[in-house]
């Protein structure tokens, strides 16, 4: 065996997204690349706003020395505080430089914190469908993960979470806008979950972190605002990256934001600094830091994301398929109109189309469309959807 029987293990699990990827290329190679539709990977397809390309520019023609130099493991200090200003004005309350951390991207933000907050065997909730990648972040830093499911509409079931909770339970991943739901969790249902948790902390003394994996909250539509983790509960900590929101998932660019209000955030920001060193990414890309103070609060332009939302919302409707319309993030979720999603996908092969079933997420009877893509892949799939919907109804 030349690799961790666990690592194999690993990858034959996750297999459902590479196995698409594989199957599109090989697709690709045999019908030719406009001829397929893939849908199966959340790559954003707008590029990066014009404002990165200059600020870019101007840091790379900056000749001061040391730019390219080794920084404090928590990042640059101008740009800590750039990302503070504008979540104290997001969240209406006082961050400072001090509580945030910048990162690789949102994956590397999750692992460092669940790196700074496991110990051996403590248990991290995960609510379905969730993003591929999280058992496995959990189980890099020695954690159980634990399935937790939502509501029918993928709303927070604060009920199965409450009863999923054991004294090992350490942290809840949520992610809001949601992968692959596009569901936005609301402003009532985080407060409620805030206040379970506080009750717990209460009556049990224990202390359970909230890690709030927030790529997505600036691609939102009609008018929707991902409401703040940070004012439901004090234990919370942001996750989150620039890959989706300035396109620019290649950088691996984002940050931990640890709530002021959290009892030990000193201490908590010392074990994250630390973490994002031993974890061997020492700190995050320094070119990107330095863009970061010019961009806060600039993002690709949501409209595109929404105009394709509506596109493929439209014609999924029309072709029979029953869904919940995203609120946000560039993904939609449809039933699959067999139980068998896997047996379903493999329909929508046959007509070049690419999706991802449901159960790579955690629930089964379902597919994943990333709709992040050109409009001709949207609208050439359309007659495709709409005979793969009445070839499994027959
Ligand atoms: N979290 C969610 C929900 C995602 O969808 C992704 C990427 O698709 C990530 C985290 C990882 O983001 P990053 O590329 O910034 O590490």
């Amino acid at each position: 065996m030349a690799i961790a029987n666990k690592i194999k293990n690993f990858m034959e699990q996750a297999s459902w997204i590479r196995k698409m990827f594989e199957q599109g290329l090989e697709l690709k190679a045999r019908v030719g690349a406009d001829k397929v539709f893939d849908f199966s990977l959340g790559n954003p397809n707008l590029e990066p706003p014009e404002k990165v390309r200059k600020a870019i520019l101007e840091v790379i023609n900056d000749e001061r020395p040391g730019k390219h130099a080794y920084m404090p493991n928590a990042g640059l200090k101008e740009t800590r505080e750039a990302v503070a200003n504008y979540l104290s004005r997001e969240h209406d309350l006082p961050v400072t430089w001090e509580h945030i951390v910048m990162t690789c991207g949102a994956g590397g933000a999750l692992n460092v914190a669940l790196k700074t907050i496991l110990d051996p065997q403590d248990e991290v909730l995960i609510l379905a469908p969730y993003f591929v990648e999280y058992f496995f972040y959990v189980d890099n830093h020695n954690g159980i993960g634990k399935l937790v499911k939502t509501n029918e509409d993928f709303s927070l079931n604060i009920g199965e979470i409450e009863a999923a909770i054991t004294p090992r339970t350490k942290a809840i991943i949520i992610n809001s806008p949601n992968n692959p739901s596009g569901r936005v969790y609301d402003e009532n249902s985080l407060n409620k979950l805030g206040k379970m948790l506080d009750s717990i902390i209460k009556n049990n003394k224990q202390i359970i972190y909230l890690l709030s994996d927030e790529p997505y909250s600036k691609i939102i539509y009609d008018g929707i605002k991902v409401p703040s983790i940070l004012q439901a509960y004090k234990h919370s900590i942001i996750a989150t990256s620039y890959s989706k929101d300035l396109s620019l998932p290649g950088e691996r660019i984002g940050y931990l934001a640890v709530n002021p209000r959290l009892e030990n955030w000193q201490q908590v920001v010392d074990g994250l600094t630390f973490c994002n060193r031993i974890l061997g990414f020492v700190n995050a890309p320094a070119l990107m830091q330095r863009i970061l103070p010019q961009l806060q609060g600039v993002h690709v332009d949501v409209n595109e994301y929404k105009r394709k939302r509506d596109m493929l919302c439209a014609g999924m409707a029309e072709a029979g398929y029953s869904f919940i319309k995203p609120q946000g993030a560039f993904y939609l979720f449809p039933k699959s109109p067999l139980a068998d999603d896997v047996k379903f996908v493999n329909i929508l092969l046959e007509e070049n189309i690419l999706a991802v079933p449901g159960r790579g997420f955690g629930v089964p009877g379902y597919f994943r469309l990333a709709y992040c893509v050109e409009d001709r892949v949207i609208e050439g799939s359309l007659p495709g959807f709409k005979r793969a919907f009445l070839k499994a109804k027959s």
